[in-house]
Formats: C-alpha cells, sequence, structure tokens
C-alpha cells in the first residue's frame, strides 16, 4: 500500500505549478499562444484556495474535486484535459490505492484524456509523458525510475511534430521545442514522486 499524504499532495503539487509558470508560459509561447504556465497557476491556486476542505475528503474525492477545480479556472485546452484526467482518477482510484491500482486508474484517465481531446500518444503532448509513466508502474517499479520515465518523455517530445493542440497549426515549425503540457506533466509526475518519498 501507499500511504499518500494527501495535504502534502495538494500543496506540492500547487506549490510546483505555480513555481513553474514562466517557464512553462516560455515553452508555450515557442510552439503556442504563451499561457500554459498562467493557465496552471491559476488552476492550482484555485486548488489552494479549496485546500482546507480538500485535505478533508477522501484522496478520490480529492482528486475529482481539483479535476473540477482544473476545468473551471484553467482557460485553454489543458484545463478540460487536466480536468478530466484527476477527475477521472478519482472516480477509479480507491482511498489507498496499491500501484496496481493506481496503474489501472492512471490508464483509464489517459483514455479519458484521449478522447476528450481526440488525441493519441506521439501528437507531442501531455499523453506523451503520462502515458510512458502508466506504463512503467508494476510494483516493483523505484521513485527514481518513475521520475526518469517522466524527465525522458518530456525530452523526448523535442524532436516530435505536434499533430494536436495549438502547437499542431506550427507543423514542422513546433520541432525543436518540448511541448509545455508535456513538462507540466512531468513536474506533477515529480511532485507526487517527493510525496511519496517524503522529500517533500
Ligand atoms: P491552449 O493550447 O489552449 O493555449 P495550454 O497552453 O494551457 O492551452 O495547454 C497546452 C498544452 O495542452 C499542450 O502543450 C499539450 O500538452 C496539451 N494539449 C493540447 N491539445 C491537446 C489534445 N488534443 N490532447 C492532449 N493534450 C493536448
Ligand atoms: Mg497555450
Amino acid at each position: 500500500m501507499m500511504a499518500i499524504a494527501l495535504p502534502s499532495l495538494i500543496d506540492t503539487v500547487a506549490a510546483r505549478m505555480i513555481a513553474a509558470a514562466e517557464e512553462l508560459t516560455a515553452l508555450d509561447s515557442a510552439i503556442g499562444d504563451g499561457d500554459h504556465g498562467h493557465n496552471m497557476k491559476r488552476g492550482f491556486e484555485a486548488v489552494l484556495a479549496d485546500r482546507e476542505k480538500l485535505v478533508a475528503l477522501p484522496l478520490p474525492e480529492a482528486l475529482k474535486a481539483v479535476g473540477m477545480a482544473l476545468v473551471m479556472k484553467v482557460g485553454g485546452a489543458s484545463g478540460p484535459l487536466y480536468g478530466t484526467l484527476f477527475m477521472t482518477l478519482g472516480k477509479e482510484l480507491a482511498a489507498d490505492p496499491d500501484v496496481a491500482e493506481l496503474a489501472r486508474a492512471l490508464d483509464a484517465a489517459i483514455a479519458a484524456v484521449k478522447a476528450r481531446g481526440k488525441s493519441d500518444f506521439g501528437a507531442k503532448t501531455m499523453l506523451d509523458v503520462l502515458g510512458p509513466v502508466a506504463s512503467s508502474l508494476t510494483a516493483t517499479t523505484s521513485l527514481a525510475a518513475v521520475r526518469e520515465i517522466a524527465s525522458a518523455s518530456a525530452q523526448a517530445t523535442v524532436p516530435m511534430r505536434a499533430t494536436r493542440g495549438r502547437a499542431s497549426f506550427l507543423g514542422e515549425r513546433s520541432v525543436g521545442h518540448m511541448d509545455p503540457g508535456a513538462r507540466s506533466s512531468e513536474i506533477i509526475i515529480h511532485a507526487i514522486c517527493d510525496v511519496l518519498e517524503g522529500r517533500s
């Protein structure tokens, strides 16, 4: 079993997202409209505004509430997509999941994001980080390995050509830049690993 400390999960993920606002916005300026950092910051500030309510909830209910806050507060494509990810995780997860249950819930959440975004792996999006992380999760995967896969997968979006989202409007010119949503997913995965390891 993985004991997930909900207050520290919420605080760490939100703090990392807010701290990364400028970096994410810079990435999105290169191949999008330069708002990804602000979008995510606004969303996670809304999550923090609900902190006291959220930490009192069981993990699945808290994840659903986070997803709803993101849908409502994050503009752009990423709000409904991250919202769908967290809401589906909340729907699918048990209150005290083991790694196998977490992997299954993450697979379901990824499928929901694909459906919502009419998207798939290889389109240079957040899915290109979330997918490899989900497939890596087994009872014996180390958190260090998960972090490494998240980082390598975000890096692997650099040479990809975007076929979904605003970056796809650039066609070949989207090549050579990291996808902002892939980077925000990497940051979220690292934050979760740090919380699970008690490092946050
Ligand atoms: P917008 O593109 O509306 O400005 P953001 O800048 O906040 O929204 O988010 C952009 C990120 O959202 C992209 O970097 C990409 O990772 C992700 N994204 C965009 N469209 C899709 C899609 N159809 N499926 C999956 N992810 C997507
Ligand atoms: Mg944008």
